[in-house]
C-alpha cells in the first residue's frame, strides 16, 4: 500500500479503479506507528518550560494539599459535636489557625475554633461552618443544623498524592502543568529540547513579497504559512528559503537542510509532475514513500528519510499545504518532539447548507461556526484560496465512506485551537 503507485496525470483527487488510495485513519495510523522522539532530554526551571514537551513523568514529592485543610472562613469543629436538629452552640476556643499559621492545640469536643480558607484542620476537628452562617456573642457560636460531615473541608492528597505521576511523559506543559509541578514540590523538569525544522518552498514562480514580481511569479505564501504553523507548535523553525524547480539545488537544499535539523518540511513539487524535483531528489537522497492518501484537498505527499530526517513534502497549493500539515505532519512532528500522538477532538455541528462530496475518500472544508451550533463551510473549495483559511475556524471534517452532505445533517468539526493555533 505504501510502495510506488502509478500517478494520476488528470484528477489527481479521483480513485482510479483497482488502486488503493489509502484512507486518512489507515494513513494515520501507519505514520503513527512508525514515528519516535529524537530530540535530546534536558532539565528546566518552571520558568522556562512553558510550551516544551515532558520527557520523563513527573512524580510529586509531596502530597498536594500536604494536609486537610479549611475550604472557607469559618470555624472548625468535630461533625460529632452536632446535634441531629435546632440551633447548634459551640464554645469558642481562644486562638485559631490561619494559613500557614496552624493551630498547635487540640480542640475539644463541643468547641469551635476561628480558621481561615487554607488553614490545616487543628486536631480534634473534621468540619467547617462557614462564618456567614454563624452567629458569635460571648464566647460561643451558634448556627442552624443540616452541616455535613466533613463540609468546607479539603482532603489532604485530594489533587495528588505524595508519589503519585502528577504529569505523564509526553504533554506539553501549559500554565496548568507548571501549577501542577510547583504543587507537588517540583521546581525542574526533564523536557525535550525543541525540535527543529528547517523549512523551504520550492518553485521556479516563486518570488518573496517585498519584490517586485517578474511576469507570472507570485509571492511565496506557504514559507511564512508553515513557518507560523511550526512555531505554534512550539518546534524551533530553520528557515531555508526558496528553491527553484532545478534537481541540483532541491538536492543542495535537502542535503543542506538535513545537517542542522531534526525534520524538513517543504511546500510544492511533490507529486509526479515534470518540475516536482522533491519527490524524484528524495528518491535519490534516501528512502522515499509517496503517500496516496483519499483526502481533499491533497495531492501524493512525498514522505521521506534522509539519514535519520525526515523529510515532508508538502503540496505547493497554500490551503492544501495547509490540511495536509495539520493532519499528517503536525502529528507525526509532534511524535519526533516526543509529544504524544495528539488525537483531535471532533465536535458535532450542523451545516448550513449542502456540499458535495464523494465517497472513497477524506474531505476537509474550511467551516465556520454560526451560533447555535451551526456550521457554514466557505464559499469555495479553492485551493490557493487562503482568505478561506482566515476567514475559518476550523476544518469540517467529510468521513472516507460519507457521499454528499445535505444541510442540517451533522458533521464533524475540527477547530484550529485543537492544532494549537
Ligand atoms: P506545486 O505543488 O508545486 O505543483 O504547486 C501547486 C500550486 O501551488 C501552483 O499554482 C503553485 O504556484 C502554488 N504554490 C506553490 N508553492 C507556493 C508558495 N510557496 N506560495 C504560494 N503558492 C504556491
Ligand atoms: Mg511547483
Amino acid at each position: 500500500m505504501w510502495g510506488w503507485l502509478e500517478m494520476l496525470k488528470n484528477d489527481c483527487f479521483a480513485l482510479p479503479p483497482g488502486v488503493d488510495w489509502t484512507p486518512v485513519p489507515e494513513a494515520l495510523d501507519a505514520l503513527r506507528d512508525r514515528m519516535t522522539p529524537v530530540t535530546a532530554v534536558e532539565t528546566r526551571g518552571l520558568d522556562d518550560a512553558l510550551g516544551r514537551v515532558l520527557a520523563e513523568d513527573a512524580i510529586a514529592r509531596r502530597s498536594t494539599p500536604p494536609a486537610d485543610n479549611a475550604a472557607v472562613d469559618g470555624y472548625a469543629l468535630a461533625h460529632g459535636s452536632l446535634s441531629a436538629q435546632g440551633t447548634q452552640s459551640l464554645a469558642l476556643l481562644d486562638g485559631r489557625a490561619a494559613a500557614g499559621a496552624p493551630f498547635a492545640g487540640k480542640v475539644p469536643p463541643g468547641h469551635a475554633l476561628r480558621i481561615l480558607t487554607g488553614a490545616v484542620m487543628p486536631a480534634g476537628t473534621d468540619c467547617v461552618v462557614m462564618q456567614e452562617d454563624v452567629e458569635a456573642a460571648n464566647g460561643r457560636i451558634s448556627f442552624g443544623s443540616g452541616l455535613k460531615p466533613g463540609a468546607n473541608r479539603r482532603r489532604g492528597g485530594e489533587d495528588i498524592e505524595s508519589g503519585a505521576t502528577a504529569i505523564t511523559a509526553g504533554r506539553i506543559l501549559t500554565p496548568a502543568d507548571l501549577a501542577q509541578a510547583a504543587s507537588v514540590g517540583l521546581a525542574t523538569l526533564a523536557v525535550h529540547r525543541p525540535l527543529r525544522v528547517a523549512v523551504f518552498s520550492t518553485g521556479d514562480e516563486l518570488c518573496d513579497p517585498a519584490d517586485d514580481p517578474a511576469p507570472g511569479a507570485i509571492f511565496d505564501a506557504n514559507r511564512p504559512m508553515l513557518s507560523g504553523l511550526l512555531r505554534a507548535q512550539g518546534f524551533t523553525v530553520i528557515d531555508k528559503g526558496r528553491v527553484p524547480d532545478n534537481a541540483a539545488a532541491i538536492r543542495a537544499a535537502l542535503t543542506e537542510a538535513v545537517c542542522h535539523a531534526d525534520a524538513v518540511v517543504t511546500s510544492g513539487g511533490a507529486s509526479g509532475g515534470d518540475e516536482d524535483h522533491i519527490a524524484r531528489e528524495l528518491t535519490a537522497l534516501g528512502a522515499m514513500t509517496e503517500w496516496r492518501v483519499a483526502m481533499k484537498p491533497g495531492r501524493p505527499l512525498a514522505l521521506g528519510q534522509i539519514g535519520q530526517v525526515p523529510v515532508f513534502g508538502l503540496p505547493g497549493n497554500p490551503v492544501a499545504a495547509f490540511v495536509c500539515f495539520l493532519i499528517f505532519a503536525r502529528p507525526a512532528l509532534l511524535r519526533l518532539a516526543g509529544a504524544e500522538w495528539p488525537d483531535l477532538p471532533r465536535f458535532p455541528l450542523t451545516m448550513t447548507g449542502p456540499a458535495k462530496k464523494r465517497a472513497g475518500r477524506t474531505e476537509y472544508l474550511r467551516g465556520r461556526v454560526l451560533p447555535g451550533g451551526q456550521v457554514e463551510k466557505f464559499r469555495s473549495e479553492g485551493s490557493g484560496l487562503i482568505s478561506g483559511l482566515r476567514w475559518s475556524d476550523g476544518l469540517i471534517e467529510l468521513a472516507h465512506d460519507r457521499g454528499r452532505v445535505e444541510a442540517g445533517e451533522t458533521v464533524d468539526f475540527i477547530p484550529y485551537s485543537a492544532f494549537g493555533l
